[in-house]
């Protein structure tokens, strides 16, 4: 059984090809800056050095057909026909209140995702194109759509309301969503192993540091809050995106700058978070060297950036009534030991004891941080989205 899995942006196609027997991979490759003279497209066989090459590319269309043409291309020895791809999965940002699991795309389907554009313009009408181009390219096989928000459908009522007239959530389904769902679930799935527990029996608080980021209080294995919220703006300090502020900025700013509904958008979506605060960049890396050598609005950023992951660890420590474990994952979890260090520094009280030495060494692989007397494990997990929507791909199938 082999699975094609797509995650389309706006301007990019991501994929990711398996093998589900043994769940290896055989390919992977992104198509970027759809559209623009500068497009590219980068591809890796398993086992293989990484190809970048230029290409001309003007919609999702032609992106899908290169990705697909690539695969069967003799040189790189991955498929010799289209018919060995069995199926495809679609990471799909929102799935509104409709979907709590993965599903076969079908007519009906296809509706209530783009009954969800208003919910997430800027991320499902690109998801959208790229089940539309598999339509056609690859017509017969099964579609599935694998959905961000999926895996925080058991979020209570009162952790998903927004104390607003509860006309808005009956009029325009305004409630906390949350986003991120395949990587926190993936990472809850493997820290149950790593804890030698059944996976509905662990108590975690999941941080997914990267460009976006959001952490998750999982409670015997499902996700009861999360920092994401309406849409992946809420909650922690984002690359770019502003987190959780005070709403009456907003309505200051429309007084005071006399500031375009897009143009405030842009400004908490495109020009906050680590950049905004910076001035800089909204790339870790960047601002920890320069907080390291003296900067002072990247020393901020940073100190905004870990304040607010350690205010909602903590937080989530009283949601769950203590964890078993916090989990670490995406480019800043999985790469910084600095950053993980700082969000975990004086929480001693509630059980979280970190071995520096251990955070600090550094490696690709999962493992164990805290201190060996720590009540509260501390780890870091690789996340691996591709593969979880590769799982969901094929149990739909299954089922169907
Ligand atoms: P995305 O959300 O786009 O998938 P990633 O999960 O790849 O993003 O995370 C990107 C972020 O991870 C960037 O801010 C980048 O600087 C940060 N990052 C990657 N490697 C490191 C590292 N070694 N130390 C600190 N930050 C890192």
């Amino acid at each position: 059984m082999k699975v094609l899995v797509l995650n389309s942006g706006s301007s990019s196609v991501k994929y990711t090809f398996f093998s589900m027997d043994g769940e290896k991979k055989l390919a992977r490759g992104i198509i970027e800056c759809i559209g623009l003279p500068e497009a590219y497209f980068k591809h890796q066989s398993a086992g293989e050095e990484e190809v970048k090459e230029q290409c001309k590319v003007s919609n999702h269309l032609e992106a899908i057909d290169i990705i697909i043409k690539n695969l069967i291309d003799p040189r790189h020895k991955i498929i010799n026909d289209l018919s060995e791809i069995d199926a495809v999965g679609h990471r799909i940002v929102h799935g509104g209140e409709k979907f709590s699991k993965s599903v076969m795309i079908n007519e009906e389907v296809l509706q209530d995702i783009r009954n969800c554009f208003v919910l997430a313009p800027l991320h499902n009408p690109h998801n959208y194109t790229g089940i539309e181009a598999c339509e056609k390219l690859l017509a017969g096989v099964p579609q599935i759509a694998v959905f961000d928000t999926a895996f925080h459908h058991t979020i209570p009522d009162y952790s998903y309301f927004y104390a607003l007239p509860y006309s808005l959530y009956q009029k325009y389904n305004i409630r906390r969503y949350g986003f991120h769902g395949t990587s926190h679930h993936y990472v809850a799935q493997r820290a149950a192993q790593l804890l030698n527990k059944p996976p509905d029996q662990v108590n975690l608080i999941t941080c997914h540091l990267g460009n976006g980021c959001s952490i998750t209080a999982i409670r015997n294995g499902i996700s009861v809050d999360t920092s994401m919220g309406f849409t992946p703006l809420e909650g922690l300090v984002m690359g770019t995106r502003c987190g959780d502020i005070d709403p009456a900025i907003i309505i200051h700013l429309l007084n005071l700058e006399k500031i375009s509904a897009d143009d405030l958008n842009t400004l908490l979506q495109k020009k906050s978070g680590l950049l905004g605060i910076s001035g800089l960049t909204s790339d870790m890396r960047t601002i920890l060297k320069s907080a390291a050598s003296g900067s002072d609005r990247a020393r901020l950023a940073l100190d905004v950036f870990c304040y607010r992951v350690k205010k909602y660890i903590s937080s989530y420590f009283g949601v769950l009534n203590g964890a078993d474990a916090i989990v670490f994952t995406a480019g800043i979890g999985e790469n910084s030991p600095t950053i993980r260090e700082r969000s975990c520094h004086g929480l001693e009280n509630l059980g979280i004891r970190m071995d520096l030495q251990a955070n600090n060494a550094g490696g690709l692989e999962e493992r164990i941080i805290s201190a060996q007397d720590s009540p509260v494990k501390i780890m870091v997990i690789p996340t691996n989205e591709e593969l979880m929507i590769a799982r969901q791909t094929l149990r739909v199938l299954t089922n169907n």
